[in-house]
């Protein structure tokens, strides 16, 4: 094959992938659509339906039966939508964070999902990347791999390019580990290359093996394994009072045959189950978990692991780099000062030959827009050849360029004045005044960066580790990155929220407390350097960063450290990483987040968070909104709980006060009713509210605390009994003045529970403003007017359609159904008045 350096074209593309296929690792099984009815039909509530159901027709009540079966069919069809809703929103959210790779095709250089990759792609990788398919090494710029996770090798491998290209692209590879090949799933660490793409998907080295199959755990959140218990308590109560009922049941109709007897007792068991089952907990989860997630993608904050949602909230450490994060990460050169005043045309020059010759670094820019404006063009610059690189490494903190220029080689090197010292020739007094410079510029808040050089004859001369070199040193630079707009503010507001901001950088102490200072930090005036955090012991870093929220001269392999001290002290950690090394870090920390725009590949997959704009407002938009969340689903869970316990108790007290079967205020087609078409929609109100306007003064949540709390435990139980009086006795006072007449007291009870749970989303959307305040701020929410509307619409159409008489309803008059409101809104405005006196209270 000829070698095209324009790349595939789109035919070429298509012909690939219809061969090929798309290059995915593990084909994801999607679930049928008839294994998904399967499955909801088999959860606990349906099967109860079923039975119900089937006891009807058994008992030659096809109407009643086929009703129940009517019912069956529309909740599983809303609960399909909702799931095929949840899973569009997940995979738009997945199809957002996905790896991304660029590729050259018909000479234009563009970025595709890495799943789009086909054979005979030409694929630019640089630094940071994650290797997305196995291919021949065609160009490479310091290419140097980490291959570890096919080899176990940790030293990253040096890539040469592809001498021996044949293009017999997909012939069987004999040899292995070449040098001059590149393998899916193997780590990028330094420089650039182009590769063309030969094996993808599970024909790869790496598909072969099918390590990457033992990653994908599920392990459940703990705010999953909260609801589960929830359920299995509430599930447990619920088989209680299921036999209790049904004892009763059997023992009251004492009049009736056996046979009848029996089917009553179930009949009123299931009643019972169906009232008591709180299904709706998980799904309320998922599904404001996922549209939680959604709306914070369009903020640009992307969530990679779903619970990261929940978990935001709770978050009381932020540990956050300095450049870029904290900073603009946009540099200037302001400050130059050459140890000799004769070297300073020198150190200029050597300045812009230490750097790269094709920089991304803002700083490595800036330092070539300085020599740009003193003369010194990259043309200029760079007319030599460069024979050798010393490339950056975070541990020396500098790095070198070997230049062989004007007929000598010239070793050009600049980095941490602290590791120039150290390999440079310098007298006790050169020394002493370069670091009255250092910590001068310091103070400043610049970076200080050293530069020097060595020149040699002859390329054997040049040593073979930067290490080794010893430099003549010219003197330093100071640079200055401005702190964000935004960030004394963001600070602030993360001190009000019981936040603790902690700096991390791999600059220099002074530098770093300057900045801090700057922004409001706390305790700038000290910091814990990266030599420091090596001598001490694990309990000892647990003390000292109880008082410390600044680390200088880090390496990622400290920020590991720092995160387990602080998770160590019991701190929920936040932790910001843009580099290769990071990755171990992010994953590790409670919320890792990584940067969209500037980050390594690799640390994004590793996070749990991306920034699309590496904004660190952002990050406190984000906990806002965790926090909110929370919130909403803990409103959420205690409104479902409150409503359950009139259905429940009105199931409960029917037959144990001997009301007749047929007579009962609530029969299973109203439970259906209220419990799968109602209080699912109505919570839909809760997700859609705006956070409480405390919502930033409080402490975090305590990660330990459960989700339905004490208070609200108390408040619930309160809410529910009121509810259950009410609509209860109105039901009950109707019965015993026209016995005849079950129907109209149903009626009422019933109109009454739904008024009822039209007004008590409104009262607990918020724990301060008034059911008429939460409902104003979002008067203008369609899907509220949806939801309102329509369940009320839906109720009238019950009452005064024909088809009440089916469900055992009946027209209400004027006076009545008015009488009916005014008690439902009364069932439950009554805890706006508790508000009133909490508010003036708590003032
Ligand atoms: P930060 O955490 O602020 O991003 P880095 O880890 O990027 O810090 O850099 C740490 C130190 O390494 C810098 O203070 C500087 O002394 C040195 N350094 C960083 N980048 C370069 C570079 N491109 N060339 C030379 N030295 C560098
Ligand atoms: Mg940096």
């Amino acid at each position: 094959m000829k070698l095209h350096w324009d790349g595939l074209t789109s035919e070429q593309v298509k012909e690939q992938r219809d061969k090929y296929g798309i290059n995915e690792l593990d084909k994801q099984k999607k679930e049928p659509f008839y294994l998904k009815v399967v499955h909801t039909i088999l959860e606990p509530m349906f099967l109860l339906l079923i039975v119900a159901s089937l006891i009807y027709f058994f008992l030659g009540e096809p109407k009643d039966g086929l009703i129940m079966l009517i019912f069956v069919v529309v909740i599983i069809a809303i609960e399909i939508i909702q799931e095929w809703k949840t899973d569009q929103t997940l995979n738009a959210l997945k199809d957002l964070s996905a790896p991304k790779v660029k590729v050259v095709r018909e000479g234009k250089t563009i970025e595709i999902h890495s799943e789009e990759l086909v054979p005979k792609d030409l694929m630019l990788i640089e630094e940071g990347v994650k290797v997305p398919a196995d291919g021949f090494v065609i160009k490479a710029n310091d290419l140097r791999i980490n291959e570890s996770s096919l080899t176990g090798e940790t030293e990253a491998v040096w890539k040469i390019i592809c001498e021996d290209f044949k293009g017999n692209v997909n012939d069987e590879l004999d040899n292995y580990w070449r040098e001059d090949y590149v393998y899916t799933g193997t780590l990028v660490t330094t420089g650039s290359g182009t590769i063309l793409v030969d094996k993808i998907g599970s024909q790869t080295e790496y598909g072969k093996i099918g390590k990457h199959l033992a990653h994908a755990e599920n392990t459940p959140s703990p705010l999953d394994l909260q609801i589960g218990k929830l359920v299995k308590i509430c599930a447990l109560v619920t088989l209680a009072f299921l036999l209790l009922v049904a004892g009763v049941t059997f023992i009251n109709d004492a009049s009736l045959d056996l046979k009848s007897r029996i089917v009553q007792s179930i009949l009123s068991g299931i009643t019972i189950a169906m009232a008591m089952i709180p299904e709706e907990f998980p799904v309320v989860l998922m599904v404001f978990l996922s549209m939680g997630a959604w709306r914070l993608a369009k903020k640009d904050s992307l969530i990679r692991k779903l619970p990261a949602v929940e978990t935001m909230g709770a978050i009381s450490v932020l540990a956050v780099d300095k450049t870029g994060t904290i900073t603009e990460n946009r540099m200037t050169v302001t400050e130059l000062w050459p140890l000799y005043s004769e070297n300073q045309t020198r150190l200029t020059e050597v300045m812009g030959l230490a750097s790269e010759t094709d920089p991304y670094d803002p700083m490595e820019i800036a330092i070539l827009a300085y020599d740009e404006s003193e003369g010194w063009s990259k043309e200029k610059l760079f007319n030599g050849e460069l024979v050798k690189e010393y490339p950056f490494t975070d541990e020396l903190k500098m790095m070198g360029h070997v230049w062989n220029r004007n007929n000598q080689i010239e070793i050009t090197v600049k980095g941490s004045p602290e590791s120039l010292i150290n390999i440079s020739t310098l007298t006790d007094a050169e020394k002493r005044s370069t670091l009255e410079k250092i910590t001068a510029f310091s103070n400043q808040g610049l970076r200080v960066i050293a530069v020097g050089e060595q020149l040699v004859q002859t390329i054997a001369e040049v040593p073979e580790t930067i290490q080794k070199c010893q430099l003549t040193f010219l003197g330093l630079i100071g640079l200055s990155d401005p702190p964000r707009a935004t960030i004394k503010n963001d600070i602030m507001q993360c001190k009000k929220a019981g936040i603790n901001v902690v700096m991390i950088t791999g600059d220099n102490g002074i530098t770093a407390s300057a900045i801090a200072k700057q922004v409001g930090i706390p305790n700038a005036d000290h910091s814990l350097t990266g030599i420091e955090i090596d001598r001490l012991s694990d309990d000892d870093l647990g003390e000292h960063i109880k008082t410390t929220n600044i680390f200088s001269r880090v390496t990622p392999e400290h920020k590991m450290r720092i995160v387990k001290a602080y998770k160590q002290n019991g701190e929920i950690v936040a932790m910001t990483g843009d580099g290769v090394n990071d990755a171990p870090a992010l994953k590790y920390a409670d919320i890792g987040i990584a940067m969209g725009k500037r980050g390594a590949e690799v640390s994004r997959e590793a996070a749990d968070l991306i920034l699309m704009d590496d904004n660190f407002s952002t990050i406190v938009n984000t906990i806002e909104d965790g926090r909110r969340i929370y919130d909403n689903i803990k409103k959420a869970i205690g409104y479902i709980f409150v409503i359950h316990i009139p259905i429940a108790l009105i199931a409960f007290v029917g037959p144990l006060l001997g009301i007749p079967q047929m007579s009962l205020f609530l029969l299973p087609v109203h439970v259906v009713l209220l419990e799968l078409v109602i209080d699912p929609t109505c919570s839909v109100v809760l997700e859609r509210q705006p956070s409480e306007p405390d919502i930033m003064e409080r402490e975090p949540r305590n990660p330990k605390e459960t989700i339905l709390t004490k208070s609200l435990l108390v408040k619930s139980i309160i809410q529910g009994l009121v509810i259950f009086l009410i609509s209860f006795f109105t039901y009950y006072l109707m019965l015993q003045q026209n016995p005849n007449n079950d129907s109209l007291a149903r009626t009422m009870g019933l109109t009454i529970l739904v008024v009822a749970n039209l007004f008590l989303v409104q009262v607990n959307s918020s724990n301060r403003l008034l059911a008429i305040q939460t409902f104003k701020t979002l008067i203008y929410d369609k899907v509220i007017w949806l939801v309102l509307g329509g369940t009320s619409i839906g109720l009238l159409a019950l009452i005064y359609s024909p088809m009440n008489d089916v469900l055992g309803l009946s027209a209400l008059s004027l006076t009545q159904l008015l009488v009916c409101i005014v008690l439902g809104m009364v069932s439950v405005l009554w805890y706006d008045l508790v508000k009133m006196v909490k508010n003036k209270t708590s003032i």
